[in-house]
């Protein structure tokens, strides 16, 4: 007789097959009467053995483990958004970039749906799933492995040839049909149905007990796999492998040799999108070779390989009950379209927003009007006509304003910006309630205990004028307003002396000089190591450094020389905040590359793309994407592009080997 622990292994072998082939391959071959009958079984093997348990078995399946806080874990490899295309010409301009990186060479593409759902990365060691994690900020993300395990078409345990330890990105999505079987359910039940899959699906990955996750028919489909040593070679060799090990990877997929065979294929979905079995926004394009996409690396937010062309947005008409105008933190003048509540795209939409005073102007939009409302990858709808037929015989032009509503300061333009702004940026109380709360938000000094209405409440009741003065908050202070416990104004006044440990670029984020954004802020952090320096800093010495335009630079002057935020930046220095990089980020950075520029091309021995990148950037190194007669020296490893060599060549640009490279910094 086999053993109890053979017994268990080859239950849970079959169970695992059978799974396979009904949710990743859609052909049972027992019933669902006999699946479960197996199942239970070896449930109740697994509870009077518990020394066999294994994180892999399937009747885990079935959820149960209730998560109380979703642990916040750093991704291995950063998980990158897509950047968007609306038509040909796009995806042809798109084309023509790429080809001026790489030189004149054949490049194909890949060819996917874009699954609309919540986007997830699964570790897999040794062939076994052991860490599922949301986006989160592409950084790091929700550790969401128990939820994750819930899902039948995710393999708990791999087969075939796979490589030791990998990650790999799809999407959790609801069909439309385990969508609508759902919400009867609800409706059944007495309960409200859900509005959308995508928010359903993203809301389940967050449920605490798995054991309701289990029972919604979530999905996961998967379209990428990143690691080291993979042996894959194309986009296309990487799905095809990734059913080998017994992924769901939809079959959609095609290579295309040119942008035409790309747009047949997205002219194709466009119509038949609505024959898939889930909701589908676009369609994903991507370099298919490897090496290619490693040529053309990444944007701040995005590679530059891949390319979403998203399907026309749907529309829905409404009325438009009232033009309001909102104050930015900046001073922005922002006009939004107050409507009459209508559903669009699975979603109750009441406000959209109309940009700016031309806009408003170019679409003769008015009170009173019927309106289009589109909703494309915003979040927030826009207005993009008005049906002129249906407009009220009264009807009369719109006035934009000329006075901050907030404030009451006659509002300025400048040349050649299209928002309108309210001057008075020292005492309009919505931006200066707005900065700080952009200053207590989670990018920047991320203080805890404090929300944007406390923000707004202690304002209103004088006990602050800027963000420096949260530093001098004391608990006697707060405690005696309103909804604030002792508790609560203990864990406030904590959260801001716990925020002077934030590193130094997010408290450069945090000051909201205009147009430094988060990415920009590390980029001039990393240039200038610390405040007094990026204060001195010239125009000249500021559009010196690597994607800082006239714009940022011309700005970043402004901030600085403005007493007000002089004053301000000091007491933030008395208080003790980091204005300064630590000695940890300081190390192994140095001056010797300054003032050149590098282009990386080709495969290298010893380093990565990544490393050797990093290298030339923490030595005050500019990296760039392409050969110009500004560049210093093209770095070539193995298979480095003819048309860049002969670039290179032609321009005079010295081509270094990684060893020589290794040498000069060694100089
Ligand atoms: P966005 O969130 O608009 O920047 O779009 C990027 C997201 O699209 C990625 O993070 C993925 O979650 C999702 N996505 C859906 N389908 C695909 C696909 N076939 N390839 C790559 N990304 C996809
Ligand atoms: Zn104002």
């Amino acid at each position: 007789m086999a053993s109890i622990k053979e017994k268990i292994a080859s239950l849970r072998d079959e169970l695992q097959e059978h799974n396979y082939k009904y949710y990743v391959l859609d052909q049972p071959s027992i019933t669902d009467y006999e699946f479960d009958m197996k199942l239970k079984e070896l449930q109740k093997l697994e509870e009077e053995h518990p020394e066999f348990y294994d994180p892999t078995s399937p009747t885990l399946r079935v959820g149960g483990m209730v998560t109380k806080n979703f642990e916040t874990v750093a991704h291995e490899h950063r998980m990158y958004s897509l950047e968007n295309s609306y038509s040909k010409e796009d995806l042809e301009d798109w084309e023509k970039r790429i080809q001026r990186i790489l030189g004149d060479v054949p490049v194909e593409f890949t060819c996917e749906l874009k699954y609309d759902g919540a986007s997830i990365s699964l570790t897999y060691e040794d062939g076994k799933l052991v860490r599922a994690v949301t986006r989160g900020d592409g950084f790091q993300g929700d550790d969401v492995t128990t939820n994750i395990k819930t899902i039948r078409s995710v393999p708990l345990q791999l087969k075939g040839d796979y490589p030791p330890k990998f990650d790999i990105r799809g999407e959790i999505i609801l069909t439309l049909e385990g969508f609508a079987k759902m919400n009867q359910e609800r409706i059944e039940a007495g309960e409200d149905p859900y509005m959308n899959p995508r928010n359903t699906a993203s809301g389940s990955l967050k449920l605490q007990d798995s054991a309701l996750v289990a029972q919604r028919p979530l999905e996961c489909l998967l379209y990428s796999i990143v690691g080291n040593n993979l042996g894959i070679s194309s986009q296309f060799e990487m799905l095809e492998k990734a059913r080998t090990w017994g992924f769901k990877v939809p079959t959609v997929a095609k290579l295309c040799k040119s942008t035409e065979e790309v747009m047949q294929f997205a002219d194709y979905w466009d119509s038949h999108r609505h024959s898939m079995p889930f909701e589908t926004d676009g369609v994903v394009v991507k370099v298919n070779s490897i090496q290619q996409q490693e040529e053309l690396g990444y944007t701040a937010k995005s590679p530059r390989w891949a390319m979403a062309y998203k399907f026309k947005a749907e529309q829905a008409t409404t009325i438009l009950d009232k033009i309001t105008y909102q104050v930015g933190r900046t001073g922005a003048i922002t006009p939004v379209a107050n409507l009459e509540p209508v559903l669009l795209a699975g979603t109750t939409v009441k406000r959209a927003s109309l940009h700016n005073a031309d806009q408003i102007a170019k679409l003769d939009v008015r009170e009173g009007d019927t309106v289009f409302v589109e909703k494309g990858g915003e979040i927030i709808p826009k207005i993009v006509g008005v049906d002129f037929t249906k407009r009220p015989a009264d009807s009369k032009p719109t006035e934009y304003i000329t006075h901050c509503p907030e404030c009451g300061t006659e509002l300025i333009r400048k040349e050649g910006e299209a928002q309108h702004f309210c001057p008075n940026d020292t005492s309009c109380p919505t931006q200066i309630t707005g900065r700080i709360q952009h200053f207590i938000s989670r990018k920047a000094m991320d203080i805890e205990g404090m929300g944007s209405e406390t923000v707004e409440l202690l304002f209103k009741e004088g006990l602050i004028a800027n963000y420096a003065d949260l530093y001098t908050l004391t608990k006697e202070q707060v405690v005696p307003l309103e909804r604030m416990a002792e508790k609560s104004a203990e864990n406030l006044v904590n959260g801001v002396e716990a925020s002077k440990a934030i590193p130094f670029e997010r408290v450069l984020f945090a000051l909201g000089i205009r147009y430094v954004g988060e990415t920009v802020a590390k980029k001039l952090a990393k240039a200038y190591k610390n405040i007094d320096a990026l204060m001195a800093a010239s125009k000249e010495e500021l559009v010196a450094v690597d994607e800082i335009g006239d714009r940022i630079a011309e700005s970043v002057i402004a901030f600085f020389s403005e007493p007000t935020n002089l004053e301000i930046v000091n007491r933030l220095k008395s208080y003790g905040l980091q204005f300064s990089l630590s000695e940890e980020q300081l190390e192994n950075q140095t001056d010797k590359l300054k003032g050149q520029t590098f282009v990386v091309s080709g495969v290298f021995e010893t380093l990565s793309r990544d490393e050797l990148k990093k290298l030339i950037e923490d030595n005050g190194g500019k990296v760039a994407s392409s050969i110009s007669s500004k560049t210093s020296f093209v770095v070539a490893g193995d298979n480095m592009g003819p048309s860049k060599k002969t670039k290179a060549e032609s321009l005079g640009v010295p081509i270094i080997s990684e060893q020589e490279f290794l040498q000069k910094l060694e100089a």
